[in-house]
């Protein structure tokens, strides 16, 4: 773990945003969300949160949590002390669901810290169907931001629209799928992965990247 990247646990009082994710990788979206809901809703610090076992994505390898964290840890670090990464999911054995981190973040922070958790757009139809929506809206507001091009679903019950703020952008049309589909095709665009990513993805030989090999003499 990067120590300049541990979470330097805010003092009371604070708003701290929360961005949970795969981040297999994380990208150039990921941040520009984080810093364009930290302009627009005026947040202290935004914790990017690498989950353990994703439970929507159980079915599918995953990078070991290992090079996610570094490569989360990279991409952040030019942003710390605004954005840093907390090891809060992957700590924990098993699933991370987002209700069971929330809980855990109030203990850490207390009850007078503001909290929000941030997703993109197209996550907004999903929440119902997470564990406890109703009780993680009681500890976070949610923040949705990003993929404006994604259309906001017609029957948000009352209870997520009372506590949902939509953010206009930002706009950048990137996904780690895209990213893991190119990288296999030997190519990283640098408008999407940070440099110290596509380091380690290159390092690694990550989502099929071919590794340089060696020129034998
Ligand atoms: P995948 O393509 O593997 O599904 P992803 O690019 O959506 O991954 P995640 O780590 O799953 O990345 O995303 C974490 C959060 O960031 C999610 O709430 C997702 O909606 C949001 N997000 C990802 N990419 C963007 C983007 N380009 N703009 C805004 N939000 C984004």
């Amino acid at each position: 773990m990067s120590e300049s990247n541990e979470v330097d646990t805010p003092s009371r009082n604070r708003r701290v945003g929360l961005l949970g994710g795969t981040f297999d990788p994380p990208h150039n979206g990921h941040i520009a969300l984080a810093l364009y809901a930290q302009e627009h809703v005026g947040l202290d610090q935004i914790w990017f949160i690498p989950s353990a076992v994703p439970p929507h994505k159980m079915q599918k390898t995953s990078t070991p949590a290992s090079l996610r964290w570094e490569m989360t840890c990279a991409a952040v670090n030019p942003y710390t002390p605004r954005l840093v990464v907390s090891d809060v999911e992957l700590e924990r054995p098993g699933p991370s669901y987002t209700y069971q981190t929330v809980k855990r973040i109030r203990g850490m922070l207390g009850n007078e810290a503001e909290l929000f958790w941030i997703i993109g757009r197209d996550n907004i139809a999903e929440i119902p169907f997470w564990m406890e929506p109703q009780r993680i809206l009681e500890e976070a507001a949610i923040i949705a931001g990003g993929r404006p091009g994604v259309p906001l679903p017609d029957d948000i019950p009352g209870w997520l629209a009372r506590r949902l703020i939509v953010l206009q952008g930002p706009d950048l049309p990137v996904s780690s799928t895209a990213i893991r589909d190119h990288a296999s095709r030997g190519i990283i665009n640098p408008e999407w992965v940070p440099g110290p990513v596509s380091e380690i993805i290159r390092r690694e030989g990550l989502y099929g990247y071919p590794r340089m090999t060696p020129l034998s003499d």
